[in-house]
Order: C-alpha cells, then sequence, then structure tokens
C-alpha cells in the first residue's frame, strides 16, 4: 500500500490537475453515479471535531473513506486545523489501495471545487476577489480562483489586520497578483465581482446589502449546522446552488438559518453544482443576479483527487 504524504500532494495536485477532477466528481455525484453517506461529525472539546466520509466513485470503482480531525484552535498556533488521511481501495478486488494526506488535500479541492463553482457561476467579466480571512483556504482560494478568472485586484479581509496585511503582502509575492488587505469587511466586498468566505465565524461576517448586484459567493468556512458567515439577506436575495442539495438542506446552517426564520423553504436551494455543469440546470440568470455556492465539501472529491494521485 502506498502513502502520498502531503509534500507529494502539493507538488502533484496542481490546480490545473484538481480543477478538472472536481468538477468531474461533481458532475458524476449530481447524476447519482457515485454513492455517500451523509457526513458524520463527531463533536470533541472546545470545538474541535473529527469529520467521516466514506464514499465510492461508482459500482466498481474505487471507494474509500477521508478521517479528519477539524482543531479551529491550531490556527493561533501555526498549525493546520484540518489533518487526516484519505483511505483508497480498489473498487474491483477490495484491497486498499493508498493512504493521502487529508489536510493537503483538503486545502486544495475546496478551493478548485469553489473554482468550478465561480467559472460556472460568476459573470464572464469577474476580475475582482474579496477574501474573507486569511488561513489556508484563505491561500488557495486566490490561487484556485485565479485560475478561471483573471484577477487585477484581490482583497483580504480578516479580524485582526496585522495578520491581514502580512497574508495580503505574502500573497502579493508568491501569486504575483495585486491583493490588498482593507480595514473592514465591507471595504473588502464593496468592488468585488467574487466573494469568497474561509472563516470560522459563527455569526454573520458579511451582509447581503454590502455587495453590488451580480456579486457570485462562495460559502466556505461552515460545514455543519450552526455556524454562519452571512447574513439572511444575502441567502433569500440569491440564487442558491449547492454542493449536495441533500448536504445543504441538513447541515448547510445559512440556509437553515434562513429557513427557520421562515423566509424561505426547502425548494430555495434550486439545484447542484454539478447540474449547472452538466447543463441539466441554469447557473446564473442574469448579470444583476446574486449567486451562492455553498461549499460542504464532499467526499467524492477527495476520492477522484486521492485515485488521480495514485494512478498518476
Ligand atoms: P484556518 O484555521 O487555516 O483559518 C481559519 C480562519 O478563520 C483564520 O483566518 C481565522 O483568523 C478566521 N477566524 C476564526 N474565527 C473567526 C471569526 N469569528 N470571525 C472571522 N474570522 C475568524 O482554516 P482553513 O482556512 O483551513 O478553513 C477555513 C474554514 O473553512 C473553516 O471553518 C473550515 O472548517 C472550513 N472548511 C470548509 C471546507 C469545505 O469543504 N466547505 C473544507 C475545509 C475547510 P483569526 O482567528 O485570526 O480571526
Amino acid at each position: 500500500m502506498r502513502f502520498i504524504d502531503g509534500e507529494e500532494v502539493r507538488a502533484r495536485l496542481t490546480f490545473e490537475a484538481c480543477i478538472p477532477l472536481v468538477r468531474g466528481a461533481m458532475i458524476a455525484f449530481s447524476r447519482g453515479q457515485t454513492r455517500q453517506l451523509l457526513r458524520s461529525v463527531i463533536p470533541l472539546v472546545d470545538g474541535r471535531m473529527f469529520g467521516i466520509m466514506p464514499g465510492a466513485m461508482g459500482e466498481r470503482a474505487v471507494f474509500g473513506a477521508k478521517l479528519i480531525s477539524i482543531f479551529p484552535d491550531n490556527f493561533a498556533r501555526g498549525a493546520p486545523s484540518h489533518q487526516g488521511v484519505i483511505v483508497l481501495f480498489n473498487g474491483a478486488s477490495g484491497a486498499p489501495l493508498c493512504v493521502v494526506d487529508a489536510g493537503e488535500v483538503t486545502a486544495i479541492r475546496t478551493a478548485a471545487a469553489s473554482a468550478v463553482a465561480t467559472d460556472a457561476l460568476a459573470r464572464p467579466e469577474a476580475c475582482t476577489l474579496a477574501i474573507l480571512g486569511y488561513g489556508e483556504q484563505a491561500g488557495t482560494h486566490i490561487r484556485a480562483i485565479s485560475h478561471v478568472r483573471p484577477l487585477t485586484r484581490v482583497t483580504v479581509w480578516g479580524r485582526d489586520p496585522d495578520k491581514a496585511a502580512a497574508f495580503a503582502r505574502d500573497m502579493s509575492r508568491k501569486t504575483g497578483l495585486s491583493v490588498e488587505a482593507s480595514p473592514d469587511a465591507r471595504s473588502a466586498v464593496a468592488a468585488a465581482d467574487i466573494v469568497c468566505t474561509v472563516t470560522n465565524a459563527r455569526e454573520p461576517i458579511l451582509l447581503g446589502k454590502w455587495l453590488r448586484p451580480g456579486t457570485h459567493v462562495n460559502l466556505v468556512g461552515s460545514s455543519v449546522a450552526g455556524p454562519v458567515e452571512v447574513d439572511c439577506d444575502l441567502v433569500v436575495a440569491s440564487r442558491f446552488i449547492a454542493d449536495s442539495r441533500e448536504g445543504v438542506l441538513a447541515q448547510g446552517a445559512e440556509f437553515l438559518r434562513a429557513k427557520a426564520a421562515g423566509l424561505i423553504g426547502d425548494s430555495h436551494v434550486v439545484g447542484e453544482i454539478g447540474q449547472v455543469l452538466a447543463g441539466d440546470l441554469a447557473g446564473r440568470e442574469g448579470p444583476d443576479q446574486f449567486t451562492v455556492y455553498k461549499s460542504l465539501g464532499h467526499v467524492v472529491q477527495d476520492l477522484a483527487a486521492a485515485q488521480a494521485l495514485y494512478q498518476g
């Protein structure tokens, strides 16, 4: 059995490779060609969690599971908040094939999924990006989104202005893009065509009224029922697309809060990104529409990445 460590994942799972893999996986998922259970999360102490995500890519295709610890307090210590393994099995023989570093795959595949959604849902001419948060996902999201739109300006906001400024300088140097820190979330998003929320916030850090008509938003930070990154206004005003409709109806916190307030029903989740990618569901319906992609994260993204790393 092979072990594919974080260094190998970083070197080989490029966005050029991962974006099409995730695209294909989400189409297969929405066509019902994959199998998976709703993600299980075991709460640990102090907001820490253990996630268990099993799935199969098809009847005779590879299957496996991601086991991942989520320790949000690691960020302040300079350690990754997501660590774990993906175990991939051979669909014909049942034999385990490889164990892959899940922290690195998660950082890359989540951003690749947001890039795929952005490509499908953002206005074609979108070129300004706002990132709320400056952790691991913030970095991978800037890189990934730059693969689907020619970014002329990136603005970053986070709770600590010094950390936001340091992150912006670092990302400018590493990507060659114009990345600037903003003093508050409102000014960060004021001129943005695309917004990604990648924080551990439990209450809204982004209000719908701050956004320009036509903005596309990737909601990434909250992956369990409870914590929300945006207000109900944005949820209600947007064309709301899920990675997994079943997942978002059960665990999509922003959707669930607006539903609990009596503002929307289940039909507000118009469908899944895989349906949009397959051409079975309209994405954006006009230049002034708000579009939202709600990302909970899906094991088919992890398995597709692990399979490509194993076969590559
Ligand atoms: P990191 O731990 O690397 O970064 C967390 C970020 O959130 C930091 O910028 C931190 O900065 C900020 N933050 C924490 N609390 C708050 C708050 N109350 N308000 C505003 N900002 C806050 O995490 P990642 O970048 O790896 O992940 C970001 C989020 O995305 C997490 O919530 C994670 O669970 C989620 N995620 C979702 C996935 C999906 O598939 N949808 C996959 C992977 C991650 P500071 O504390 O200085 O404010």
